[in-house]
């Protein structure tokens, strides 16, 4: 089969390798979609140096699929379903990975399936190829709704954006303000449309703004006082911003963020940008205020059932933020327009 690796440096591997075996616990996947990631991004920009083993493994953590093999011990499904994959997994028996958080295991089994970095390959192979390998309980049924690129979007933008939406206790009728416009952003912008929430967003890029704005995005601008006065023209001066997201990462993003947000509002912090390590946040910003902050990086394994349903009842489609579709043998010109910055999700299709 053809397998997609990341090898740093700005360049991509198209190669044939084997299809996987299924073991005990295991299944193969006949992957219909898989998308690219802001965290594919990164090591694709990485100097090789720093990539170590990676470059040897095919990559990508965002794919959904037909189920085509199943080991011995699989009862939660079966050949021929549909299936979203949540791309963390640990020793399964501990604390932590028993309430859902395999990327906090306790036996430091945490393994990501898989950026190029699976320090267990028999145990799961990455997305960007014709055939998955994964544990059979990091796979969850999507029903016929739910087409396949969005069931690779659910299983990394979906959790991560539902995850920080639903651990910052947003409402019906808050005022989000979302930083960043790429993919997650976009996400959250269309699971708080879904709950009555009213998003409004801030990025640089235009044609992002725009992509967000046909998706549902009420308004958007290129600064926080455009933003600031759209609460004004929205709300006739009587609301504030309730709560704020922070999707890029960006230093000074997420010190605006803090500061645009009402007081005793709340503020998620979600983006990994360059930058991020020497972020300084003084902390008169938010206890002056009242502010809350809080973080997640990647959602509880158990909100995989939450989230299809919320998609599935609310009629969204995360696959309308795709603007270009591949195939794998494309993988170069795919990363090409991913590093661009001003698309929307790039997937690659069978
Ligand atoms: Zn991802
Ligand atoms: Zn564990």
């Amino acid at each position: 089969m053809i397998g997609v690796k990341i090898k740093g440096n700005y360049n991509v591997g198209v190669e044939e390798v084997a299809i996987p075996d299924v073991g005990s616990h295991q299944v193969i996947i006949q992957t219909e979609a898989s998308t690219i990631c802001g965290s594919d991004l990164h090591f694709y920009r990485s100097p090789s140096i720093e990539m170590g083993n990676r470059v040897n493994f095919i990559a990508g953590h965002e794919g959904s699929g037909i189920v085509h093999k199943i080991g011995d011990h699989v009862e939660n499904i079966k050949v021929g379903d549909r299936v979203a994959i949540f791309h963390r997994y640990g020793c399964g028996v501990c604390e932590n990975c028993i309430k859902g958080w395999p990327q906090y295991c306790k036996e430091g089994k945490s393994t990501t399936l898989v950026m190029g970095q699976s320090v267990i390959p028999w145990k799961s192979s990455g997305t960007f190829a014709e055939y998955i390998l994964c544990p059979s309980d990091v796979c969850f049924k999507i029903p016929d709704s739910i087409n396949f690129e969005a069931g690779s979007i659910i299983g990394c933008n979906g959790i991560t954006a539902y995850s920080i939406i639903t651990k910052l206790g947003i409402k019906s009728g808050d005022i989000v303000g979302i930083f960043g416009l790429g993919p997650l952003g976009i996400t959250a912008s269309m699971i708080l449309n879904g709950m009555g929430a009213i998003p409004i967003g801030i990025d640089l890029s235009l044609e992002r703004r725009k992509l967000a704005e046909k998706l549902g995005l009420p308004y958007s601008a290129n600064n926080i006082s455009k933003l600031g006065d759209s609460i004004d023209i929205i709300s006739h001066k009587r609301y504030e911003i309730d709560v704020t997201i922070d999707f890029t990462g960006n230093s000074n993003a997420i010190n605006d963020a803090i500061r645009i947000v009402k007081p005793l509002g709340k503020v998620g912090l979600v983006g990994i940008g360059p930058g991020l390590e020497s972020t300084v946040i003084k902390p008169t910003q938010f206890l002056e205020k009242g502010v809350t902050i809080s973080g997640i990086l990647v959602g509880n394994i158990h909100n995989m059932y939450d989230i299809i349903r919320f998609v599935d009842k609310h009629n969204i489609d995360f696959s309308k933020m795709i603007t270009d579709r591949f195939k794998l043998s494309e993988a170069i010109k795919a990363f090409t327009i991913a590093e661009k910055g001003t698309e929307g999700k790039i997937a690659f299709i069978k």
